[in-house]
């Protein structure tokens, strides 16, 4: 269940709005198509005040897939920015998960899309990690999907589309009503592509591996920890792989913006390495809460402060701790 109050407010084409009161026409080719292209954006507590975690890059990508649907955004890349920053200032979140969307309006049934508005929202709610805090330590249990991955050249799996997502949606629930956490998704020749809706790292032998994203979105987790292991030494590499090579990886884990960095234990009934989060998936985890708490003395560019500057240096400057 959503935890939005009576005056939280959502961001609707330039107007704050109340979040009982936004109404969306039932007619919307983007709710009876799937014809949207959305955002999950993080905001985390620092010792001055929320901060948004790779706000730009968020942004940048929303544009980017509103381009592969040949979407109109009547919006600049700052201005999305700015309301984001403003709508968690208006509703005092401390932390938040941040979903803009653009959708076409109901200006025509037709499949066509080309004489559609454009209609933006942003909301932001306090949302706990994905698959559990507790899940970030002990790890997750996931099963290869029956579903195969959406291919490449079919929806244009770069987009963060709104109807990419009922792929994810069938694997997901196969996977949680056969008793696991999370799906693990292949491609149609058998190679891994990603979770349902997070990407993939194995370590084997001290050293990193992750399927290309050729068929999916271009993650922005993914990316961060990529710098981060470099950061730290570690050799990574991409490239295919089947599932079985996970079954024998020594650590793997899921990276996303909603489930963070989150180690997995075990794949279709078999324990990955000891069966409970490795060291190098423990370290990683760390570096990632230490950057997007502000802890990190590396890429502080990363972070969009939500108080203004003035505020943030009188503000009390209390540590923030992780439970990981
Ligand atoms: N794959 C898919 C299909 C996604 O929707 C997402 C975002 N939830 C990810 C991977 C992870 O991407 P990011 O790290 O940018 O959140």
């Amino acid at each position: 269940m959503l935890t939005l109050g009576p005056d939280h407010v959502i961001w609707l084409d330039g107007q704050f709005v109340p979040w009982t009161e936004v109404s969306i026409p039932a007619l919307s080719h983007g709710l009876h198509y799937g014809t949207g292209v959305f955002e999950g954006v993080r905001a985390y507590p620092t010792d001055q005040g929320p901060a948004i975690f790779r706000l730009k890059d968020h942004t940048d990508r929303l544009l980017n897939s509103a381009k592969i649907l040949n979407m109109t955004v009547p919006y600049s890349a700052e201005e999305l920015n700015h309301a984001q920053v403003e709508l968690l200032q208006r509703n005092q979140l401390e932390d938040a998960y941040i979903r803009p969307l653009s959708f076409f309006g109901p200006e025509s049934m037709s499949l066509y899309n080309q004489t559609l508005n454009t209609y933006t929202l942003i909301a932001a709610w306090h949302w706990d990690s994905y698959l559990g805090q507790e899940n970030l330590k002990r790890g997750v249990s996931i099963q290869t999907s029956s579903f195969t991955h959406r291919h490449a050249n079919s929806t244009l799996s770069k987009a963060k589309a709104t109807g990419n997502y009922l792929s994810s949606m069938l694997a997901l629930e196969e996977a949680k009503r056969n008793g696991y956490d999370e799906a693990l998704m292949l491609d149609s020749d058998g190679h891994v592509v990603e979770g349902s809706a997070e990407h993939l790292f194995i370590v084997r032998g001290g050293e990193l591996f992750t399927p290309p994203v050729t068929g999916t979105i271009e993650g922005i987790t993914r990316d961060t920890i990529l710098k981060l292991a470099k950061e730290q030494g570690l050799t990574v590499t991409e490239k295919l792989m089947t599932r079985d090579e996970v079954y024998i990886a020594d650590e793997a884990f899921f990276t996303g913006t909603a489930v963070e960095v989150t180690p997995i234990a075990k794949i279709d009934g078999r324990e990955i390495g000891k069966g409970s989060r490795g060291s190098i998936t423990e370290k990683l985890q760390r570096g990632y809460f230490d950057l997007v708490h502000g802890r990190s003395k590396h890429h502080s560019n990363w972070l969009t402060y939500v108080r203004k500057e003035h505020d943030r240096r009188t503000e009390n400057s209390s540590q923030y701790e992780t439970a990981v």
